[in-house]
């Protein structure tokens, strides 16, 4: 479904994506674990275009992402992302939030967008709230909004980049809740964590990260009990 072949990129003289060859099938949830710094983010945001890269492919679908224009933008929508800051329109009401981009974008009817909203608001338990402003609601209640948001726009793909990082600890289950659920119905993710809980659950594969390449990759088992570069068993030494 997403086939990254020898994607490089460039911040000055920091080679920040080396060579980077990536499949995704329809239907996997990866993890993408690393030192910060390693480049996740930026492979994340090549992946929708919010960063251009030199040189290699980057396909969703079978179909490259046009540089810019209307196509971009219809494409991108394909592409969900959820970062760890929760990017809610702050003077648009919750349900709001949710219906813009399909009403905007997708040309979808203001009712047919305001009941899908209010079912996706229900699947992530905020369906209450549908009619508060995001600074009313709490950190893990505003991140399962912008997980509704990005699945009105009913994508074939949905990042996260460090969803929980921002949470107090007591939402970020909550949260994770939500994604694992959202796995188990088959959507294709790519999650940026390094919440162990949620690889174990919910993952098929970790792909691990350093200093701008693909070190290993493994299923999520294999990696935390067996690691196989130093790199990676350095790594989780720490943050284990
Ligand atoms: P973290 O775990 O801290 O989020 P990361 O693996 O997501 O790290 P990236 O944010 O992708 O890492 O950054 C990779 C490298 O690129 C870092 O050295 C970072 O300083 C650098 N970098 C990121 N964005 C830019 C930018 N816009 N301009 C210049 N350098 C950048
Ligand atoms: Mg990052």
């Amino acid at each position: 479904l997403v086939v990254m072949d020898k994607v490089n990129k460039h911040y000055g003289s920091l080679h920040v994506l080396q060579d980077i060859d990536l499949t995704i099938n329809a239907g996997e949830v990866v993890i993408l674990i690393g030192p910060s710094g390693s480049g996740k983010s930026t492979l994340c945001r090549t992946i929708n275009r919010l960063e251009t890269f030199e040189s290699g492919a980057i396909t969703i679908d079978g179909k490259a992402l046009p540089e810019e224009g209307k196509e971009l933008a219809r494409l991108r929508s394909d592409v969900g992302m959820v970062f760890q800051s929760f990017n809610l329109f702050a003077h648009k009401t919750i349900l709001e939030n949710v219906t813009l981009g399909p009403i905007k974008v997708r040309g979808t009817k203001k009712a047919d967008a305001d009941k899908r909203a209010r079912e996706l608001l229900e699947r992530v338990g905020v369906a209450h709230q549908a009619d508060k402003y995001p600074a009313q609601l709490s950190g893990g209640q505003q991140q399962r909004v912008a997980i509704a948001r990005s699945l009105a726009m009913e994508p074939k793909v949905m990042l996260f980049d460090e969803p929980t990082s921002a949470l107090d600890p007591e939402m970020i289950n909550e949260v994770l809740d939500v994604m694992v659920e959202l796995a188990k119905s088959g959507m294709t993710m790519i999650v940026v964590t390094h919440e162990m809980g949620f690889a174990r659950k919910a993952a098929d594969r970790v792909v691990f990260m350093a200093d701008g390449q693909i070190v290993e990759q493994a299923t999520p088992e294999e990696f935390f009990t067996n690691p196989q570069s130093n790199r990676a068993k350095d790594f989780l030494s720490k943050i284990l």
